[in-house]
């Protein structure tokens, strides 16, 4: 049965990296697909580099596109002891380079899903003619033609049948036993190039695992598995051995960042088991994300949200935050595509927790015409599952709570 493996940008950002990731490929005896991510920190890096290209910022995009390019091209030679040594690269730079030359549109959102994509294009080029070098051999499929969606550029959504027909017909497994393809991108019906919004490649795996009936979708991450808390600010977390599909889903709803939220239903829906392993040590057990119940360890799980902002408004003329109230504030969030972390509401106060974000004035503003709006930058949003007395008292002691929101499973506090 078909196997799919997941890379990050962090397992592939440099040649140790690529050589470390085909180590792992090479010990599969399975089929295998394998997603591949934008490396190191480049979609950041695409970021930056299609906003000055949209706003015209010409000397800045020509900066930014060296520094892209020269990133590329050193771990190219790092692998192939050439800069010029990985030919897809090439003629994807020049296309890139072609591309940037042109004005761009005045649709930003589709400017730069065109731009942004060629994170995974360049990595997966340069992985592709890097197996081929060393004898791994493989096919490497351009995503964009398979995987079809809308054209909401920046959070496409999937055209699941077509998906699953151009993929059963192109996963074939008759001449290799392995594919390498592109996480994060898609293509709309009359082939432009859209994305699945930011850290979507551990949904990709998870589509064509899916559509292919996979034994199971492993990802690679820089951490031992899914632990109760991001490492990076709670050196305590320990690692959590099995997780429900459940469980795992509300974990990465709440933010925990280790799984992209859209990741699980698609694997859930057929019984898949989600791997998470770490690409450092990857004989390790891993977390194994399945149909169980609950989480194997007993202990409280924390997931914490920066940079929000908490907004809280109530209608000038005093009326009571009821059903059409509500239904004239949520319009406002999804028009602005502003998700929500949290919210809740009283008679008067309707308040709400999200990612600063682009459109965050133009709410504020759209908001005010009809509610007073109170609102604080830069706060956190903690959540905590399986909480304990124990766990909030440490979590939340010398801080200012501003908000809180406790049911019987999870405590979550809005912090300064
Ligand atoms: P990828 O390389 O696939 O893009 P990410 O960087 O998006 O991987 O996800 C891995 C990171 O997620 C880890 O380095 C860790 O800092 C962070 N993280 C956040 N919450 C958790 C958690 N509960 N368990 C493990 N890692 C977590
Ligand atoms: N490269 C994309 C990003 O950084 C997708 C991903 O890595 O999952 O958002
Ligand atoms: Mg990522």
């Amino acid at each position: 049965m078909i196997s799919v493996y997941k890379f990050g940008g962090a397992s592939v950002k440099d040649a140790q990296g690529v050589q470390n990731v085909t180590g792992i490929v090479r010990k599969s005896t399975q089929p295998l697909v394998v997603v591949i991510s934008a490396m190191g920190k480049m979609t950041n890096a695409f970021e930056e580099l299609t906003r000055y290209y949209f706003n015209r910022d010409l000397d800045l995009c020509q900066q930014k596109q060296q520094e892209i390019i020269r990133y590329h091209q050193s771990i190219i030679k790092d692998l192939f002891g050439d800069e010029k040594g990985s030919a897809g690269f090439n003629r994807l730079a020049e296309l890139l380079a072609q591309r940037l030359k042109q004005a761009p549109s005045r649709h930003f959102d589709f400017e730069y899903d065109q731009i942004v994509s060629f994170g995974e294009m360049f990595s997966t080029s340069i992985v592709a003619d890097y197996w081929t070098a060393v004898g791994q051999t493989n096919k490497w499929v351009d995503v964009r033609t398979i995987l079809k969606t809308d054209d909401l550029y920046r959070d496409a959504n999937v055209n699941w049948e077509l998906t699953a027909e151009l993929m059963e017909d192109t996963f074939l497994f008759d001449e290799v036993s392995c594919y390498l393809t592109q996480g994060f991108l898609g293509g709309t019906l009359s082939n432009l190039t859209t994305t699945l919004g930011r850290e979507g490649s551990d949904y990709t795996a998870a589509i064509i695992g899916y559509v292919l009936n996979a034994r199971e979708v492993t990802i690679w991450k820089d951490v031992p598995g899914v632990l109760n808390a991001d490492p990076r600010w709670y050196s305590e977390a320990v690692k959590i051995n099995e997780l429900s599909y459940n469980e795992a889903i509300e974990l990465s709803f709440y933010g925990a960042q280790v799984i992209h939220p859209k990741t699980l239903k698609p694997l859930q829906n057929k019984n898949i088991a989600l791997q998470v392993k770490s690409f450092i040590e990857p004989d390790g057990q891993g977390t194994v994300i399945c149909e169980r119940s609950g989480i194997s360890e007993p202990v409280p799980v924390f997931i914490l949200k920066k940079e929000q902002v908490f907004l809280t408004v109530s209608p000038h003329d005093f009326s009571f935050i009821m059903e059409d109230r509500l239904i004239e504030i949520l319009t406002l969030f999804s028009r602005y595509r502003i998700k929500m972390n949290l919210m809740q509401n009283s008679a008067l106060n309707f308040s709400a927790c999200f990612d600063d974000g682009r459109d965050t004035n133009a709410l504020m503003e759209d908001l005010k015409k009809n509610f007073l709006v109170r609102y604080n930058n830069g706060v956190d949003l903690l959540t905590i599952r399986q909480y304990t007395p124990g766990a909030i008292e440490q979590m939340t002691s010398g801080r200012e709570v501003i908000d809180s929101q406790i049911t019987r499973k999870v405590a979550r506090f809005v912090m300064r």
